[in-house]
């Protein structure tokens, strides 16, 4: 009877360890990148101050933020959850043209240019992944620069109506985003250049090292190539080797592996439709 006990009382608590450690390896691998630096702290407090809401994203996943969403006059959705790492923008979801991410910073990464810019800022998670990610290339010998991440609406304002004059509409739609589409609005996004096409951004970077490492390792630091080869019909712009993107750990690999773009994955129409 006393052995009985024994064993009973060793597979209950063996028990309640392994569930134990599950639930502190979950936490683990959604908090911690791949290869974590001491520069951790600040991405854990702000995780923490929307815990609440990462949450909700998680059970929400596949169906991204549609429940939030507002539909505009014009047909246009605007996003419900501007502030969320996986917030789906393109032609046909945009950013309130007031919304200003709240924790913009700099990341620590070399750039292509010296002057202080607002174009050098990301949101604080993703500047502080993308120092991971620059830290880990250079372990490869690769050596990236930033070349431009948040934009204001305003700013792409500007920029949309200058190339409109070059370029005219069709033209500049395949390559730049009317005011509220861009990406770059939300804080989470960074295009990246590198010596060997001159620090420029043209899509011969993605045949190189440096755009070779990146198409292969962005997703271990939470970041997508978000306009991929042929995916214009979806994305509804060309490919963009150099463009990174800022989803989170919890769904940059899923995203990577499936092979598909954001639309597809959380089941948005092609921007093309
Ligand atoms: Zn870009």
């Amino acid at each position: 009877m006393k052995i009985i006990w024994v064993i009973t009382l060793l597979s209950v608590s063996l028990t309640a360890c392994s569930i134990g450690q599950l639930n502190s390896d979950e936490e683990t691998n959604e908090e911690v990148p791949a290869s974590s630096t001491q520069q951790e702290q600040p991405e854990k407090t702000n995780e923490n101050q929307d815990s609440t809401k990462s949450e909700d994203d998680s059970s929400e996943k596949g169906k991204g933020n549609q429940a939030e969403d507002k539909v505009l006059e014009d047909g246009i959705v605007e996003v419900g959850d501007p502030a969320s790492n996986q917030v789906v923008v393109n032609k046909h979801r945009k950013l309130p043209s007031d919304y200003v991410p709240a924790d913009l910073t700099v990341p620590d990464v070399p750039f292509s240019f010296s002057e202080d810019h607002p174009k050098k800022q990301m949101r604080e998670e993703a500047a502080r992944a993308l120092e991971e990610l620059f830290d880990a290339a250079k372990e490869d010998g690769i050596d990236f620069a930033a070349a431009s991440g948040y934009r204001s609406f305003d700013r792409q304002k500007d920029i949309y109506e200058r190339y409109i004059e070059i370029y005219g509409k069709e033209k500049t739609d395949t390559f730049s985003a009317p005011p509220g589409t861009s990406e770059h609005q939300t804080g989470l996004a960074m295009d990246v250049t590198s010596a060997q096409v001159a620090f420029k951004l043209e899509q011969s970077f993605g045949e190189t090292d440096a755009g070779e490492w990146l198409a292969d390792h962005a997703h271990e630091y939470g970041f997508i190539i978000r306009y991929k080869e042929g995916t214009e019909d979806i994305t509804g712009y060309m490919y963009e080797p150099w463009h990174l993107r800022y989803v989170g750990n919890e769904i940059s690999s899923d995203v990577h592996y499936q092979a598909v773009t954001l639309e597809e994955f959380f089941g948005f129409h092609p921007a093309s439709e």
